[in-house]
């Protein structure tokens, strides 16, 4: 029998074909081993089937819906499901689809391109509402991926996960996305541990007030030593933090760590700023004003010498959601400062409504912006659309004294870059602070 390619079969003998039910792995391990034909020969694949939109249902509009929603995708999953194929339901929102005898390892590709083509991103009527249809779809083979049902689930999982974090509908494994998966786990067990060690760091990068010269503030940057690969980029490991929650304690340490830090600096006469970074995901959490505002009295450190960075990405994401929070801190009297403006896409229609007092403008238009016409016209723009909402303006990325006055002449008013100090541990700066500051006396 020929099951090469996936057609949906209108009249079916599996139509009505009980489900087969597995709520854990080793129970679907134990479906799936019967169909895997030990032949190198013969292809066999697993599909995996993750509905998301039926989440929302049920909790918007509770299990009964859901259900219906999910009766409809059975259905048209069973029309999917050839003689010696199977459906198995892996939980309440999951399925995996075992397709037996393929000629061809190409075909699996095809039966998720047709999986996603005839499932995905439908509309579906139910009663009073309509919803479209969101899942993802992944697969693997056996032999070529894996030679065991138990690793066949865990490399359809594997381009699952892929899948989801990449936003992606459908994905076949591969062997790059294994090793990715590894490395990535390697980084996030060490990093956990890091964080729980506390032996992560804060450095400090200035910031200048270009009219008066003076030091404004800094801006806590984390550092992590991996024992293994020595000093590992933010860029890399925060957003591993971000994947896997651990972004939360992360970003509780830096706070605490760099509000401390600055206690004993304004303790010294050293009244500047403090800027931290705020991931959209600990923005997002319910408990991200009273956990800044708690911080600071903490250590009893006033709202006017903290900045909240957020990228301009994050907070037109969950734009709705979090103006209020943002609102309200910056009501009782933080500086909200909008990261990385000019990589995202906010409009001028949100421009004016966000609860922003200061625009960083990002450092990919300030590096260049000496020798690049169409750098420095950015600048020049964001500096103008900033300065007309009477907002902050900030660069960052200056690199050379040229931008630094042609910044000063577009009216920015802070600057921060390696022309002015590269990030340093926290003796480091204060060395440098009280060099700055003497000779700025002078
Ligand atoms: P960011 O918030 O845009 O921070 C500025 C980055 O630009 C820093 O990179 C800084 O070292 C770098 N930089 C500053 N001046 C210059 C310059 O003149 N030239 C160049 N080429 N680069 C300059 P860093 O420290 O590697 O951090 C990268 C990103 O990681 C940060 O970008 C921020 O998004 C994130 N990050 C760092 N620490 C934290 C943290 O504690 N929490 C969160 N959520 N994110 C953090
Ligand atoms: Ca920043
Ligand atoms: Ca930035």
């Amino acid at each position: 029998m020929d099951h090469t390619i996936l057609k949906p079969m209108t009249t079916s003998s599996n139509q009505g074909a009980k489900l087969k039910q597995a709520f854990d792995r080793y129970e679907l391990s134990e479906l799936i081993e019967p169909y895997l034909i030990y032949d190198d020969k013969k292809n066999s694949a697993l599909v995996l089937i993750s509905v998301h939109h039926t989440r929302q249902i049920s909790a918007h509009h509770g299990m009964e819906a859901c259900q219906e929603i999910l009766d409809i995708l059975i259905k048209q999953l069973k029309g999917f499901v050839k003689e010696n194929c199977l459906l198995v339901r892996t939980g309440k929102h999951e399925f995996a689809l075992l397709l037996q005898n393929l000629n061809n390892p190409g075909h699996c590709q095809l039966a998720l391109n047709r999986l996603e083509r005839d499932l995905n991103n439908k509309t579906l009527s139910v009663k009073s509402y309509t919803t479209k249809t969101r899942m993802t779809i992944s697969g693997a083979l056996y032999p070529r991926h894996a030679i065991t049902a138990e690793s066949l689930i865990q490399s359809s999982e594997i381009a699952q996960h892929q899948a989801e974090s990449t936003g992606v509908s459908h994905l076949m494994f591969t062997q790059v996305m294994s090793n990715r998966i590894e490395k990535q786990l390697k980084v996030e067990t060490e990093l956990d541990l890091a964080i729980q060690r506390k032996s992560l760091e804060v450095w400090y990068q200035p910031k200048i007030d270009l009219r008066t010269q003076k030091l404004y503030g800094v801006e806590a940057l984390c550092r992590w030593k991996s024992n293994h690969d020595g000093f590992v980029s933010p860029e890399i490991f925060i957003p591993i933090a971000e994947n896997s929650l651990m972004i939360k304690e992360l970003t509780e340490w830096v706070t605490n760590t760099s509000l401390r830090n600055l206690m004993e600096w304004h303790k010294l006469g050293l009244g500047i700023n403090m800027a931290i970074n705020m991931s959209g995901i600990v923005v997002d959490n319910e408990e991200f004003v009273e956990f800044i505002e708690h911080s600071c009295g903490v250590w009893g450190i006033k709202p006017k010498y903290v900045t909240i960075e957020v990228t301009e990405t994050a907070m037109m994401q969950s734009f709705e959601t979090n103006l209020d929070k943002l609102n309200h801190l910056k009501d009782r009297g933080f500086t909200i400062s909008m990261d990385d403006f000019g990589t995202g896409y906010s409009s001028l229609e949100y421009f004016k409504s966000l609860p922003v007092n200061e625009v960083k403008i990002d450092k990919s238009f300030v590096i260049n912006m000496m020798d690049n016409e169409d750098d420095r016209k950015m600048v020049s723009m964001i500096a103008g659309l900033s300065r007309g909402f009477g907002l902050k303006i900030v660069a960052e990325g200056v690199e050379n004294e040229g931008s630094l006055q042609a910044l000063k002449e577009l009216g920015v008013h802070r600057a921060q870059g390696y022309h002015i100090a590269k990030p340093m541990p926290e003796d480091e700066f204060l060395t440098w602070a009280d060099f700055y500051l003497t000779n700025l006396d002078l």
